[in-house]
């Protein structure tokens, strides 16, 4: 019986070349390597998942790798050095957690063992996770090493939290600072997993993965998994991927944002109830209206998406509804949306709660812009034409009935 192997460890790159969407970071990395110029310690910065304790392994295996050569520092990935990373079998390379070995206790340990030489190859390389959360005095005893470092050790940490490292170490080490992947490259990579794995796939059901992954390669593989454990055979379907991470319809989420837009409270809540029946979670919704409302501003500014997680139906979809809705209104129920989630979170009953923001932004649909109040004191406007924060069916606005109520009153 073959054992099953969870496919981002599967696939864990092994080389440079391999490591996807870091090419600035690799360069660098490569090029210093040919000039021996990459210091004795670096760090790398980046969110959750991005890949830095995988680059920080393959620059360690690179660093003790018997075929090295300057020209083309890749490891080779044959040697006896390199095969003991492939069955975590390497006495000098140590990899520690900070997260877990916080004190100056644990921090000496290392350094007392930096004293001595690598039992074979070129290096000791130590590797430092979650740097940030080491105690002040673990720092300062780490400094004294990083200021005058054995030529045998090398220092490769790893964090989320670079502004929680104290200056006096930051402007000891080589920084690099990876960036979140390009969602499209990581739903091409993933296609090319599938490939590889026999498995068919469409391209929007491997964007919607590659967005939920959230440019996060390790966990985009991870729901990849999933949704290949959760089919019955080895296609996968749309349908099936969006029920699994409980996100509704681009098409639905567009027609309750067309809804809110136009201040129909109760065709919003009906609209917005018949998506909960499809298990999507209250902040699932305001994260997917957020989306929509962010694509139809840049459409309206004229700008592409830094990225889009909307299916090209849909794009059409809101390329309509761009046409009916103005730039503030759009700026206002962001804001409303950015504060309900906020509000989602204090509460035990999100679904409740979500309503009441629905009905907090059909209100807002309802009030007159600042545009028509100057222009109904100032009397420029006859018939102003924007109630609902969609102008769909042109109305008058709360001033004019007012005027039409009290034609003679005099405003101060
Ligand atoms: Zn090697």
């Amino acid at each position: 019986m073959s054992v099953y192997i969870p496919l981002a460890t599967k696939y864990r790159p092994q080389k440079f070349a391999d490591v996807i969407g870091q090419d600035i970071a690799v360069r660098i990395i490569t090029h210093g390597m040919q000039k021996n110029r990459l210091g004795a310690a670096l760090l790398f910065s980046g969110t959750h998942g991005v890949g830095k304790t995988t680059v920080a392994r393959i620059l360690a295996k690179a660093f003790r790798c018997e075929e090295y050569d300057r020209s083309d520092p890749e490891p080779c990935c044959r040697c006896a050095s390199c095969l003991g990373f492939a069955s975590d079998n390497q006495t000098d390379v140590v990899e520690t957690d900070a997260a877990s070995n916080t004190s100056v206790d644990d921090v000496r340990e290392i350094i007392e063992s930096c004293q001595y030489r690598p039992i074979s190859g070129r290096y000791r390389v130590f590797i430092i996770d979650e740097v940030h959360m080491l105690s002040k005095s673990a720092f300062n005893a780490l400094l004294k090493t990083l200021e005058e470092p054995p030529p045998h050790v090398k220092f490769l940490l790893a964090t989320t939290e670079t502004h929680k490292i104290p200056e006096t170490i930051l402007s000891r080490v080589l920084r690099f600072d990876l960036k979140r992947v390009d969602l499209g490259l990581v739903a091409q990579y993933l296609s090319s997993i599938c490939n590889q794995e026999h498995i068919s796939a469409g391209a929007e059901t491997l964007s919607l993965i590659a967005s939920a992954g959230d440019g996060s390669i390790r966990d985009s593989l991870s729901i990849l998994d999933q949704a290949i454990n959760m089919s019955a055979n080895s296609e996968l379907t749309i349908q099936n991927v969006r029920d699994m991470l409980g996100v509704s319809d681009d098409a639905d989420i567009i027609d309750l944002l067309r809804l809110i837009l136009n201040g129909s409270l109760k065709d919003s809540i009906a609209q917005y109830r018949r998506i909960l029946e499809s298990n999507i979670s209250a902040p699932m919704v305001v994260r997917r209206l957020m989306d929509c409302v962010y694509i139809l501003t840049c459409s309206k500014a004229n700008v592409e998406p830094q990225e889009s997680m909307i299916s090209e139906n849909a794009l059409q979809k809101l390329e309509k509804l761009s046409q009916i809705v103005s730039l503030p209104a759009l700026s206002l129920v962001w804001q409303m949306l950015l504060k309900g989630i906020e509000e989602l979170k204090l509460c035990d009953h999100p679904e409740v709660v979500l309503e009441m923001i629905l009905a907090r932004i059909s209100y807002a649909s309802e009030l007159p812009d600042l545009h028509e109040i100057i222009a109904a004191f100032s009397g420029t406007s006859e018939k102003s034409s924007s109630k609902k924060l969609a102008n769909e069916k042109p109305s008058n606005s709360l001033f004019d009935e007012a005027k039409e109520m009290f034609p003679n009153a005099t405003v101060y």
